[in-house]
Order: structure tokens, then C-alpha cells, then sequence
């Protein structure tokens, strides 16, 4: 069989990506994973190559975790967070971007509260541009790390009921993961009250239906992926009350009893216990939410490892 050759300089969305270039950077995450776990010991494939995290948002999971990945394959890695820099005086994104190009940065892994700027930055860089999360747009790693964690716990990704409940108008991750699954030929349901479903909600992913009851959502499904309440992108009332919410639309036990008898419990994070989900599931058996982060780790450094090499422009010689 001819290996499949990714020709990817940035990642940027899912929607980039062939079913192929899917498959590719999950064999390399899941074999990164399984060494991690046998002997987490550091690499070289990044030797010598500089990755630069500029985060414009907060951030938890995502930027330690491509700090590690990239600290794991050898790369310097340095992390620049806005509250401490001169985006804070007035610089302009592309001027922070250009300045640190000169730096010599292979990679920038780009978090920005508005969608399509790390498109924007990837226009007038040479660096490979790494989308760790651009507004309501997409959040191409988390669902690479969501279809992994699924994928080692099924085996496939087709064929397989998703449900994925809350905030879903604010959440890259809810269009990151409907678009993946669709193209992987899994059906996905998005669920959440109508205040927080986006109009073209049945458009995202090739086999997507939209639910506004729990219940229904959850029934006879795989796997139940429980959102936050964006509440950084929330302008006007959405619910009448967060309690009122979490009778609702939140996931309990007594719910999940609807879904498949294996079904798995999935959060991106960060968790607001007892509002989406409530915390004994939250740490049950059912739940992989520290599973997801473990795989958080092996798909960024597949990411990495992937664009970079695939970057003529900043090849060593
Ligand atoms: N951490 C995820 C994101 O950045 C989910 C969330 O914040 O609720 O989109």
C-alpha cells in the first residue's frame, strides 16, 4: 500500500482535510501515544526547530499540552500569553507575528478570540501556523484528540452514534468534531436549546440532525460529548437560569442509562460541574475526559511533527 503523503504546512480546520489526512495524522498520534505510555522519553524529530505558543485567549490543556509535545520531539518551545505582551500596548496580531518570525519560528500555534485569524496570520508567514482554537470557527486538534480517544475505545469511527450537547452555536469544538465525523462516516446529533443552536447547525458535517431534548440525543448513543456554556462569546439570555439549565440539558446518570450500554462520556474541558455534567459522572467509569488530555498530547505532537515537515519554506538543510 502507498503511504498517503501529507502536504498540510498548517493546520488550520478539519474541513481541510481529507479522510486520508485523517487517517495519517491518527496512526502517528496513536503510536505516539502508545510509547508515551510505555516510556515517555524525548525525541529528536524537532531538534534544532523553535515552535512559538501565542495564545490570545486563556488556555489550560491545549497550550501545555503542545508545550509538551513539542518539548517531547525536542523542539525549544516558548509560550507567549497576550496579557503579558505587547499586544497588551496596542501591537497588531500580524506585527507580533512578523516579529517573531524573525525569530526564526518553525511553528506557531495560534489561539485568537476572532475566527479566521490564524488563517489571516498563515497568508503573511513563512512559519507553519497551528490552530489551537479561533473563535466560534474550529479547534482542529481538540477533535483530532476526540477521534482518537474514540477510535481507541471502538476501534473505528464509522458507523458510531455521537451526541454532542450544549453551547453549540459558541463551540469550535462542537464544528471541529461534527465536520470529523461526518467525513469519517459517524452520525452525529447535535443538541442544546434553541438559543445556543446555530441556524445552519444541520449543514456541519455530512450527518449531522439537530435535537432539542436530552433524551432523545442521548438515546442509543456511543458516545456523549457534554460542551461548557461559552460564556466569553454570550452576549444576550440564552437560559432563564443555570439551574433551570442543568435539569435540562444537563448529563446524569439517570440519562445515560438511555445511551448504549458502552457508551463513553467525553468533555473538552474545562468542566463546570453540575451545570453540563454532573460530577459523579464526571469521574465514573463511563467518563475519558483525562483519556482525551493523554491523547491531547500524541495528536500535537503528530501535528507538529506533520505541517512541519511539510514546510519547504523553512527547510534545514
Ligand atoms: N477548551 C475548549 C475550547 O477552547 C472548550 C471550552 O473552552 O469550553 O474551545
Amino acid at each position: 500500500m502507498v503511504e498517503h503523503r501529507w502536504a498540510h504546512k498548517h493546520l488550520l480546520s478539519i474541513a481541510d482535510l481529507s479522510v486520508e489526512d485523517l487517517e495519517t495524522v491518527l496512526a502517528k498520534a496513536d503510536a505516539n501515544f502508545d510509547e508515551a505510555r510505555k516510556r515517555p522519553k524525548k525525541g529528536d524529530a524537532l531538534r534544532g526547530r523553535t515552535v512559538i505558543n501565542v495564545f490570545f485567549e486563556s488556555s489550560t490543556r491545549t497550550r501545555s499540552s503542545f508545550e509538551v509535545a513539542g518539548k517531547r520531539l525536542g523542539a525549544d518551545v516558548v509560550n507567549i500569553s497576550v496579557s503579558t505582551s505587547s499586544v497588551s500596548k496596542g501591537e497588531t496580531l500580524l506585527d507580533t507575528v512578523k516579529n517573531l518570525e524573525v525569530m526564526r519560528a518553525d511553528a506557531m500555534v495560534i489561539r485568537h478570540q476572532a475566527s479566521g485569524a490564524p488563517n489571516f496570520v498563515a497568508a503573511h508567514t513563512r512559519a507553519s501556523i497551528l490552530n489551537a482554537g479561533d473563535g466560534m470557527h474550529e479547534h482542529p486538534t481538540q477533535a483530532l484528540l476526540d477521534a482518537l480517544t474514540i477510535r481507541r475505545h471502538f476501534g473505528t469511527l464509522s458507523g458510531l452514534t455521537v451526541a454532542i450537547c450544549g453551547d453549540i452555536v459558541h463551540s469550535r469544538v462542537a464544528r471541529s468534531n461534527a465536520i470529523l465525523l461526518g467525513k469519517t462516516g459517524s452520525k452525529v446529533r447535535l443538541c442544546g436549546p434553541k438559543t445556543m443552536m446555530p441556524r445552519e447547525a444541520q449543514e456541519l458535517g455530512a450527518t449531522t440532525s439537530v435535537h432539542t431534548n436530552l433524551d432523545e440525543a442521548v438515546d442509543g448513543a456511543d458516545v456523549v460529548m457534554m460542551l461548557r456554556i461559552q460564556n466569553e462569546r454570550v452576549y444576550g439570555p440564552v437560559m432563564a437560569s443555570t439551574r433551570e439549565y442543568s435539569r435540562t440539558f444537563g448529563l446524569n446518570t439517570r440519562r445515560l442509562e438511555g445511551a448504549k450500554p458502552g457508551a463513553i462520556v467525553m468533555h473538552p474541558g474545562p468542566i463546570n460541574r453540575g451545570v453540563e455534567l454532573d460530577t459523579r459522572l464526571a469521574d465514573g467509569a463511563r467518563s475519558v475526559v483525562l483519556e482525551q488530555v493523554e491523547a491531547g498530547v500524541a495528536v500535537r505532537m503528530a501535528a507538529l511533527d506533520l505541517c512541519i515537515a511539510a514546510n519547504k519554506e523553512i527547510a534545514v538543510s
